[in-house]
């Protein structure tokens, strides 16, 4: 299927002169989506998509998933929005549900409206707890575009120069495939890593509040310290009575394939004691939150309130499509599909010179190209075949793919292979 070139200049001409201009978008000539249905959506002029980045992996189980959609209806037709300052049933409900699938004992969680908020969040808990502004980051890292998340933010192509509250100390943890670091084992890097950890905790004056990573980096392109990594930060972090902090923005619910949580690739030390989560749950409506031990959780020492967090209408929707997730085993999907798409890629990848690595877990899998006019390119390529991925990566250089988690099989080798035709298309275009 060939996609007929979208005409939505004189759409994108008033973008640009009411939106701000770091407000980023994909494609030279930006695509208006007007609705979806299962793994697919349409345009403004009728083309359809295989959506290769479920939303911005927002769309975590299905586009319009009558479950979720009729969920939403009813409680629109009830209510739309109350406040916490009032009891409300399914947000308790969501709240138990949440915390016993955390794996954090003694949880106890709060709703925001967005994975800026739920990190926020964590590093207000966490430093007022620690009584300290001392906080440790991955390099590379993204967690958010608010004041303070900002400045837990490595990546700098994310984070703009600004006066954050905090003390930042990066650590390596996150990439791999850069400097001295590169071609070291996966116990070699851990040694590397934790070492690097022991000289910043050197460094640092007085308390460190906590430690916040993401199992793997999202928007720094899917890379990922090796199995145990975390664990083996834990262990340091513990001497100290330094909290961690999962953020599990991207890498929750299922969406790794092997695990449920991004961090229980490195449990072996136990869980983290603060956990993030947002994007997917709701299928596409503004929720956050965060999972923190009771004490943690509760140690703030004033009153607090989030007027939209957890409101009726999203939480609503979010138990809906979390037992649907949970029901037709989305987790085990995403192992199986995941598994099919990663085979079928490896396998033509090596033809392909553009393509320098192909990583990630599940249905969270990244394509480092050789550089960032390559993935644009294949970006191009690709929505002119009829599929949508995502772009990142330190330098820009990363497909990323993570469709939604009911993917069929079939639709894997599909994407797949429209997928590697426009990487060919790419690379033809440099030689
Ligand atoms: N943390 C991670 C790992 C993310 O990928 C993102 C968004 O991409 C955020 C936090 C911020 O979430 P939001 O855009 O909902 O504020």
């Amino acid at each position: 299927m060939t996609v007929t070139q979208h005409q939505s200049a004189a759409l994108y001409e008033r973008h640009r002169a009411v939106l701000p201009s770091w407000l980023a978008t994909y494609y030279r000539e930006p695509i208006e989506l007007t609705h979806g249905e299962g793994r697919h959506v349409w345009d403004a002029e009728g083309n359809r998509y295989l959506d290769f980045f479920g939303g911005i992996l927002t769309t975590m189980t299905a586009h319009a998933l009558p479950e979720v959609t009729k969920a939403v209806a009813e409680q629109a037709g009830r209510i739309l929005h109350t406040s916490t300052l009032y009891l409300s049933r399914q947000m308790i409900e969501l709240a138990e549900q949440v915390a016993q699938l955390s794996g954090i004992p003694d949880a106890k969680v709060f709703f925001t409206t967005s994975g800026t908020e739920a990190n926020d969040t964590a590093l207000l808990l966490a430093t007022g707890y620690r009584r300290s502004n001392q906080v440790l980051a991955l390099r590379n890292s993204y967690h958010g575009r608010s004041f303070s998340t900002v400045g837990i933010t490595g990546n700098t192509a994310w984070s703009p120069t600004s006066l954050s509250p905090l003390q930042t100390l990066y650590v390596h943890g996150g990439v791999r495939d850069a400097g001295p670091y590169a071609h070291l084992s996966d116990g070699e890097f851990i040694t590397a890593c934790v070492a690097d950890l022991e000289d910043m905790l050197g460094q640092a004056q007085g308390t460190v509040a906590a430690l916040i990573a993401e199992p793997i980096q999202g928007v720094g392109g899917f890379t990922q310290g090796p199995d145990g990594l975390l664990a083996a930060f834990k262990r340091v972090l513990d001497r100290h009575g330094i909290l961690w902090i999962s953020d599990e923005v991207q890498t929750g619910w299922g969406r790794t394939g092997d695990h449920f949580w991004g961090w229980q690739a490195h449990g072996q030390a136990g869980p983290p004691d603060l956990l993030t989560f947002a994007k997917g749950i709701a299928n596409g409506m503004s929720m956050g939150g965060v999972v923190a031990r009771a004490e943690v959780m509760d140690s703030l020492g004033a009153n607090s309130i989030s007027t939209f967090g957890g409101s009726p209408i999203t939480t609503a929707a979010a138990l809906a499509n979390l037992r649907y997730l949970l029901e037709n085993d989305l987790q085990g999907n995403a192992l199986r599909t995941g598994a099919v798409l990663r085979e079928r890629l490896a396998e033509a990848c090596v033809d392909l010179p553009v393509v320098h690595q192909l990583r990630g877990r599940g249905l969270m899998l990244g394509l480092a190209l050789s550089d960032a006019e390559a993935a644009s390119a294949t970006l191009e390529h690709a929505r002119e075949l009829g599929l949508l991925v995502g772009k990142g990566g330190r330098s820009g250089n990363t497909l990323r793919i993570a469709p939604p988690l009911s993917l069929t099989e079939a639709e894997a080798r599909e994407g797949a292979d429209l997928l590697i035709e426009a990487l060919r298309r790419a690379g033809a275009q440099r030689e």
